[in-house]
């Protein structure tokens, strides 16, 4: 970092116009981090990622199979010999769910056996590989049943409840639902379907969602032909992820294990994936009433609400024994301060060869890593500990970064300054950023210093597609929304779960971040979703994928080289006075609409939800908003003069870092304890779920849970304003003589 030539920073001087000092960086320490990201830029090769890719792509490699072992040593080799240390496989023994045996056939009106097996193309001799496994939903129960045929649309609880009028009782039944649109966790259907009392849960890919209604199918066009299988795991990680036999603790050889009974995160219900292939002769056969309109999917057919006629046999044999998740850890330890942590991570299994997901990824990181590890060799080092991890198990429930953050829990809450997630690196052209409140404006500011290969800015062409997106919401009716998107509203600041990211926020209460290059894609977690498809669509010369090393490593570059943390305290503040404003008007929090955004200055009073006063929490969330734009003022104004002393930077960077932890509420939140931070949390459903605690209390009408959760919020956010007003003082308190 610091052999930098002063020769060379003069000439970059001298040739462009004076140019803005990054958040977070001096004037000097600024030029030094803009080479240090330059030199970054020009490393990664999309030639490399390619290569990278094919390899990770060759096989099939699901959670704790031996292939995914394997790839585990690969990518722990790879990082030795690019130069990284502390290279470590980290094993956790965990309850795993792979069958033995799926069968399922129609036994009347007429006999059907379904393949549940992918159709091969020539056009992509992946498609032949014999290891690639039939149809199967991880976390599915063992059992037989011969029952009705009953269709529940998505399966969520309205469709049952339109089932109930129709007086169609699915207790005892076989359901089979869609992968449906609105979406959900396939997770939240089984329980659903278990909690209606339901024998076993079919769920399929129906072409109005991801087939031929969409668009051209593989191997012709990116959406799921007839035959796709999204696999998938249901298990119940909104509750607990991780293990489900170590539920808050670390699946390490000789922790203590819970029975598989008394596992809260195991289903209980039988569960099996379908394409429409298999899924049609059965639809077609079914009688009872039409259903709905909304209910009718793409099939050339009239759907049913079922009842008698159509009779399935399912079995489901599931093998559930301990095997080992394997976690791959290596560091680039920090010159100045080993003890700070910038993590980048991405999980390794997927469902068969995870083309996209989440191989995409594993190739953009270990094409990160190696021109990471390149610069060091170069003497261009962090100052903070860069760490890397490739995730395990991350299909069937978090697995491997619930264990590793449990594992290492005490550390990472110290010292962990942020953690980058690339699950998905790309399948298409189209950016989407996420990240909590405080990290977001960093985000764009890194987004305007990268090339798009559309031959704008990343940041240009981020708004662009984000405009698309946002026109397209207000189009099919998701309500009013601007088209035009400003600088507050491109990231991301809505954090559900759904991979890897969850431990460190909700959990270990650090600040996350994910990033992935986005496009029409039918294929997921099926075996189409292979090497074949990312050339021939999701991102033909791997213009993106490269993309995604450049800026993840910018990113990670930047937090590590920073003198002050680039942590954004008015934009978080007033994130939390957005999602309040969301409860006090009476609904839930609309997807896509930012009502309040911007003006979190409103009125306290007359902030209420039901017997719920939130102006206090307002009033609150204001504070620490209006006291987080003072200390980012006196930040810039302190670093435009030079760079800070640096004790005061060390104090000022420990309080900046100590803010996420107290969003943590030690029990958790109601019924849910494992899942810790009062800001975020996600439903049964996976979607994005703000101020958890209140907000389901509010949903329950419990207004004694609900006051004391909204008092738990204020104590937070009075603890992070005065943790501001501190750093503040101590930033414009004069040196000692
Ligand atoms: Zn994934």
């Amino acid at each position: 970092m610091k052999k930098l030539s002063a020769l060379f920073a003069c000439a970059l001087l001298a040739s462009t116009a004076p140019a803005q000092r990054f958040t977070g960086y001096s004037g000097a320490s600024s030029e030094r981090e803009r080479e240090v990201e330059k030199a970054l830029e020009a490393l990664p090769s999309p030639e490399n990622v390619r290569r990278f890719h094919r390899y990770l792509t060759a096989e099939p490699h699901p959670a704790g199979s031996e292939r995914n072992h394997e790839l585990a040593r690969y990518v722990a080799a790879e990082w030795k010999r690019q130069g990284w240390q502390d290279v470590a496989i980290h094993r956790y023994d965990v309850y795993t769910s792979v069958p033995r045996q799926v069968t399922l056939e129609m036994v009347a009106p007429v006999p059907y056996t379904a393949g549940l097996r992918e159709a091969a193309y020539d056009v992509d001799p992946d498609t032949k590989n014999p290891r690639v496994s039939r149809g199967y939903l991880a976390m599915s129960a063992s059992g037989e049943v011969t029952a009705p045929l009953v269709y529940a649309r998505g399966g969520n609880p309205e469709d049952y409840d339109l089932l109930e009028k129709n007086g169609i009782d699915v207790r005892g039944k076989v359901v089979i639902v869609r992968y449906s649109n609105p979406y959900s966790y396939r997770g939240f259907k089984a329980l659903t379907a278990e909690r209606r009392g339901a024998a076993a849960l079919l769920i399929y890919s129906d072409p109005a969602e991801d087939g031929f209604t969409r668009g051209a199918v593989f191997p012709d066009g990116p959406w799921g032909p007839e035959t796709h299988l999204q696999r998938g795991s249901i298990t119940y990680d909104f509750i607990v992820p991780g293990d489900p036999l170590t539920p808050g603790w670390a699946s390490t050889a000789g922790a203590r294990r819970i029975k598989p009974e008394g596992a809260v995160s195991v289903p209980k219900i039988m569960a099996a994936v379908m394409s429409w292939h298999d899924a049609k002769p059965l639809l077609e056969q079914m009688d009872g009433p039409e259903a709905p309109k909304d209910w009718q999917g793409g099939l050339p057919m009239t759907y049913r609400l079922g009842g008698s006629r159509v009779r399935v046999h399912l079995k489901v044999d599931m093998d559930n024994s301990v095997k080992p998740n394997h976690v791959v850890e290596a560091r680039l330890r920090g010159t100045e301060l080993p003890d700070e942590w910038v993590l980048i991570g991405n999980h390794r299994d997927a469902w068969e060869f995870g083309g996209v997901d989440p191989s995409s990824g594993t190739a953009s990181m270990l094409e990160l890593t190696r021109a990471l590890g390149k610069m060091a060799k170069n003497g261009m080092r962090p100052r903070r500990t860069i760490m890397a991890c490739s995730w395990d198990g991350e299909e069937v429930g978090l697995t491997g970064s619930t264990e590793w953050g449990e594992q290492f829990a005490g550390d990472l809450s110290r010292k962990l300054v942020a953690y980058l997630n690339v699950d998905s690196s790309a399948s298409g052209p189209d950016f989407q950023g996420s990240a909590v409140g405080s990290l977001a404006p960093l985000l764009v500011e890194v987004s305007r210093t990268l090339d798009d290969p559309s031959g704008t800015s990343l940041y240009e062409a981020w708004k662009k597609s984000a405009a698309r997106d946002t026109a397209r919401f207000a189009a099919t009716g998701g309500g009013e929304r601007k088209a035009a998107v400003d600088d507050d509203s491109l990231v991301d600041t809505r954090i559900g779960s759904g991979s890897d990211h969850t431990v460190f926020l909700n959990a270990l209460g650090r600040p996350v971040v994910g990033l992935t290059f986005s496009g029409p894609y039918g294929v997921y977690h099926s075996m189409y979703d292979n090497y074949f498809w990312v050339n021939r669509f999701g991102d033909p010369g791997y213009r993106y994928h490269t993309l995604m090393s450049v800026l993840w490593g910018v990113l990670a570059l930047r937090l590590a080289n920073a003198e002050v943390l680039p942590f954004d305290f008015g934009f978080y503040g007033r994130d939390v006075g957005t999602f309040l404003k969301e409860l006090c008007s009476g609904g839930g929090p609309a997807r896509g609409a930012d009502p309040a955004r911007g003006a979190a200055g409103a009125t306290t009073a007359g902030c209420r939800a039901g017997e719920l006063d939130l102006g206090p929490a307002l009033a609150a969330a204001n504070e620490f908003a209006g006291t987080g734009r003072q200390l980012k003022e006196a930040i810039d104004a302190a670093l435009a003069a030079g760079p800070l002393e640096a004790k005061k930077a060390a104090r000022l960077n420990r309080r900046i870092m100590d803010v996420e932890s107290n969003w943590l509420s030690p029990e958790g939140i109601p019924g849910r304890p494992w899942f810790k931070h009062m800001l975020y949390a996600a439903r049964y459903t996976y979607a994005h779920l703000e101020l958890p605690g209140i907000t389901e209390a509010v949903e329950r009408q419990d207004w004694t849970t609900a006051r004391e959760q909204t008092a738990r919020l204020v104590s937070a956010l009075t603890t992070n304003t005065g943790l501001l007003r501190e750093a503040l003082a101590d930033l414009k308190r004069p040196p000692p003589l």
